[in-house]
């Protein structure tokens, strides 16, 4: 028993290394193409290594291809799981193991379970999904080799050694069960993640709405009176004409205003794209404007005039980021101050550098920034940093913070420029 025991470790170490990489296929389940695909993959590698490295125990060898056989069809659906099968007997074939018909037909009668096993998975709770799976993978092993060594007349070999055949059977249920919890885990909590992020922003949201709709009252305010005097009053083509532009223009702002805005709160699936940072600074100079001038505070942007500077991703989750950490350097400055937005560019890298004159952090303080919960706020959640700290890593930027107590606070994003 010791002697399977080095050989058995190894499986287990091929079998569960794709789990690590889960996260990464976590973030493709929008696109089932993509999903199945490196699903497929690896699930395949699994395949190939265990099935070339088996545990031989009374001249029957085992190995786990039934747990990513398994694993990848219940999480796949019938499409990857058809593929699995194939890939199974095509690398049967290439190891040249022998009575590769008896085989296929042994095996391919276990197609009924999989089906089954994939119906009521989907609907199944996490404890019925490792239910499910471990039995799921018994049931193609044992009537795999059922068929198969009734075909042959060779039925004792599973029946000699019960012990034996026992042990790897626990083994493997072992391994599928603690692989459904683990992927099951992973994406619970992705899914926190995302809903951390939203509610995040819904907060972002309604904290600017105030600030927003004092905004539309001016262009509202003037277009009323213009409204008046084309109503009231005699006045010349020309007069009139350069009134209803007034209007117009004023109608366009906060037309404009109120686009800006919905763009925040909107929820859009993820969207990667080009970003114009001297854009995005210019939007959130309008978003944040009114904030500022709330808070009595003096607001200033510099654009990087002399070139585009421009990054990839998501933007309405990099401006939810970059709102987040001029709302944290306005929430700095309780008695007025500074807040400087700036575009550069450092050589490869576009910059956004975001300064304040606030009450600034020890360094100790800095250090637990972007940590979930930290906050110095009475109605503070703290998670606003984490958010977008999160989104600047999902992006391939940094952040660098400068900070002294009662100075002030400078935010610098690093971001591979990808402008030409
Ligand atoms: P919240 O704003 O809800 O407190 P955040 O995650 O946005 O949560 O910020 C966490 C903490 O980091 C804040 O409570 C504050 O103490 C500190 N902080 C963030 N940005 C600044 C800044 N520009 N100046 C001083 N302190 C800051
Ligand atoms: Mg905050």
């Amino acid at each position: 028993m010791l002697l399977f025991l080095k050989e058995f470790l190894f499986n287990v170490f091929i079998i569960s290394s794709p789990f690590v990489l889960y996260p990464y296929l976590h973030r493709f389940r929008d696109n089932v193409a993509t999903y199945r695909g490196f699903l497929i993959l690896l699930c395949t590698v699994t395949i190939v290594v265990t099935m070339s490295f088996p545990v031989v125990i009374n001249e029957l060898s085992y190995d786990f291809r039934s747990v990513p056989l398994v694993i990848g069809s219940l999480y796949g659906g019938w499409f990857v799981a058809l593929v699995l099968y194939g890939v199974i007997l095509a690398v049967r074939y290439v190891l040249s193991m022998p009575d590769n018909f008896m085989y296929a037909i042994s095996l391919m009668s276990t197609f009924a379970v999989t089906w089954a096993a994939i119906k009521l998975f989907r609907q199944a709770s996490l404890g019925f999904r490792m239910l499910i799976a471990v039995f799921a993978c018994a049931l193609i092993k044992l009537t795999t080799f059922t068929i198969y060594l009734t075909m042959q007349d060779r039925l004792h070999l599973l029946t000699d050694n019960p012990l034996e055949t026992i042990a790897t059977y626990l083994f493997q249920s072992l391994i599928v069960a603690i692989g459904v919890y683990l992927i099951e885990f992973l994406r619970r909590y992705s899914q926190i993640q995302e809903e951390v992020v939203n509610t995040e922003r819904m907060k972002l949201v309604s904290e600017i709405a105030a600030s927003v709709a004092h905004e539309i009252r001016n262009p509202l305010t003037a277009v009323r009176g213009f409204i008046h005097l084309l109503g009231t009053v005699e006045l010349t083509a020309e007069k009139k004409e350069q009134y209803k532009g007034i209007c117009f223009a004023e109608l366009e702002r906060a037309e404009q205003i109120i686009a800006d805005y919905l763009s925040l709160a909107r929820t859009d699936p993820e969207h990667v794209e080009e970003i114009d940072l001297n854009a995005e600074l210019s939007y959130m100079y309008s978003l944040l404007s009114n904030f500022a001038n709330f808070n009595n505070i003096k607001l200033q942007a510099h654009f990087h005039e002399e070139s585009r500077l421009v990054t990839m991703g998501d933007k309405h989750k990099f401006r939810q980021a970059l709102l987040n950490i001029g709302k944290n350097a306005i929430e700095a400055m309780p008695d007025g101050g500074d807040l400087s937005l700036a575009a550069e560019r450092q050589g490869d890298y576009a910059i956004i550098r975001i300064s304040d004159t606030g009450i600034g952090m020890t360094s100790e303080q800095v250090r637990r920034l972007g940590t979930p919960y930290y906050s110095t706020k009475d109605k503070g959640t703290g998670l606003g940093t984490m958010v977008s700290f999160n989104i600047v890593k999902k992006m391939g930027g940094s952040i660098h913070i400068d900070s002294e107590l009662n100075k002030g606070t400078t935010f610098v994003i690093k971001f591979h420029n990808f402008s030409t």
